[in-house]
């Protein structure tokens, strides 16, 4: 039976609805700061803000138990293999999201000590603008994300994976 036929009052759903929903209400970040951006981070994981009314009150330690990496200010050169090391070891499904300009695009600095755009060592799902952005903004890109969690396929991740496989085996 379709959504649109059930009878009004009756729930049903897709695996794949089910499983998005239960994703994007049960982030955890990893405790993950570079420059001044994560000074707002930390900000929203205070009572003042509470980012735990949004299913993430704890950032944990370890990126082994973490699925959203908050990229929060300018990623230097010698930063740049250690954030890509973090992800490698983030088990999926994961998400990335550039929080500030720094972390998007570089910045104001732009020179040769710092990545122009976290985007150019790891994925990032969505960035977040300003300098720095405050706690709501940065609540706003979550719920942002949850949006793009909720809609994503139940396997994208290991779809993309097996497509970087085979595109590496092709050019090898
Ligand atoms: Fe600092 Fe602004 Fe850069 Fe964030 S965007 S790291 S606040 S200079």
């Amino acid at each position: 039976m379709s959504k649109e036929t059930a009878p009004s009052g009756f729930l049903l759903t897709t695996v794949e609805e089910f499983a998005g929903w239960s994703r994007k209400a049960s982030l955890w970040p990893v405790t993950f700061g570079l420059a001044c951006c994560a000074i707002e981070m930390m900000a929203a994981g205070t009572s003042r803000f509470d980012l735990s009314r949004f299913g993430m009150e704890v950032f944990r330690a370890s990126p082994r138990q973490a699925d959203l990496m908050i990229v929060a200010g300018r990623v230097s050169q010698k930063m740049a293999p250690v954030v890509r090391q973090v992800y490698d070891q983030m088990p999926e499904p994961k998400w990335v999201l550039s929080m500030g300009v720094c972390a998007s695009s570089g910045g104001m600095f732009n020179n040769y000590a710092i990545v122009q755009g976290v985007d150019h060592v790891v994925p990032v799902d969505i960035y977040l603008p300003g300098c720095p952005p405050r706690p709501e903004m940065l609540i706003n890109a979550i719920l942002e994300l949850h949006k793009q969690i909720q809609g994503e396929p139940l396997f994208k991740h290991r779809r993309d994976i097996v497509k970087a496989v085979e595109a590496a085996a092709l050019e090898a």
